[in-house]
């Protein structure tokens, strides 16, 4: 399923995984590569849109994760990640096993092919195109988020999720640090602008109010 969040912003559903198209100015940006697995079904949605991988011009990854990085070696564009995340999805460093995250990350670097495309390293405030990062870490060290209020768009990987029409934090099982999920999820709530869509790694993104969707989240915790 492919479908318009806003004018210019494509939701593509791959196998429970969430990826994003977006048209910034003169660039085609991907917001996250779905898993390897998800390849196949990848191109033919971009195909269906009148696009390819060729295409891209550039790939914000949210964070190094078997599901989030499945069709980087498909894509020969530059590829921006967060500091700790970013030699990872290079293939420059393993994931060090030395925590739960780590471990689950470590087992899956087989199922991870390394980016094709320079990787380049993104920092908290830097932009690229319309869009700011924000370092969110606690579901990995090096997770980041993408907004874009020109664009109305808050790109936020794994830092939520949404089930059942509610938003949740990174569970527990699957983060690095859930007090670090915690405090990011309040530094983002509190300094993202008023955008609309809210769209994050799994679950049904929000096309309306995302910005007071992340509040309530915060205020809840
Ligand atoms: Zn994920």
């Amino acid at each position: 399923m492919v479908t318009e969040l806003i004018e210019g912003v494509w939701w593509f559903e791959l196998r429970g995984v969430n990826a994003y198209l977006v048209e910034d100015g003169d660039s085609l940006t991907l917001v996250d590569a779905g898993t390897p697995l998800s390849r196949r079904a990848f191109v033919r949605k971009l195909g269906g849109l009148g696009h390819s991988f060729f295409d891209i011009d550039r790939v914000l990854i949210t964070h190094y994760d078997v599901d989030h990085v499945g069709a980087l070696n498909r894509v020969n564009a530059p590829v921006y990640a967060g500091a700790t995340d970013a030699p990872l999805v290079a293939g420059d460093r393993l994931p060090s096993p030395s925590t739960r995250k780590g471990l689950s990350q470590r087992l899956a670097t087989p199922f991870c092919p390394a980016a094709s495309g320079p990787v380049r390293s993104i920092g908290d405030g830097d932009t690229v195109g319309s869009f700011t990062a924000y370092h969110t870490p606690g579901h990995t060290p090096g997770h980041v988020s993408y907004v874009s209020e020109s664009l109305s768009v808050a790109f936020v990987g794994d830092l939520v999720r949404e089930s059942d029409g509610q938003l949740e934090p990174s569970p527990w099982l699957l983060s690095h640090d859930t007090e670090q999920v915690r405090a990011s999820i309040e530094r983002l709530a509190e300094e993202l602008p008023a955008v609309d869509v809210l769209a994050m790694g799994h679950g049904v993104p929000f096309k309306q109010n995302g910005h007071e969707r992340l509040r309530e989240l915060a205020d809840r915790l």
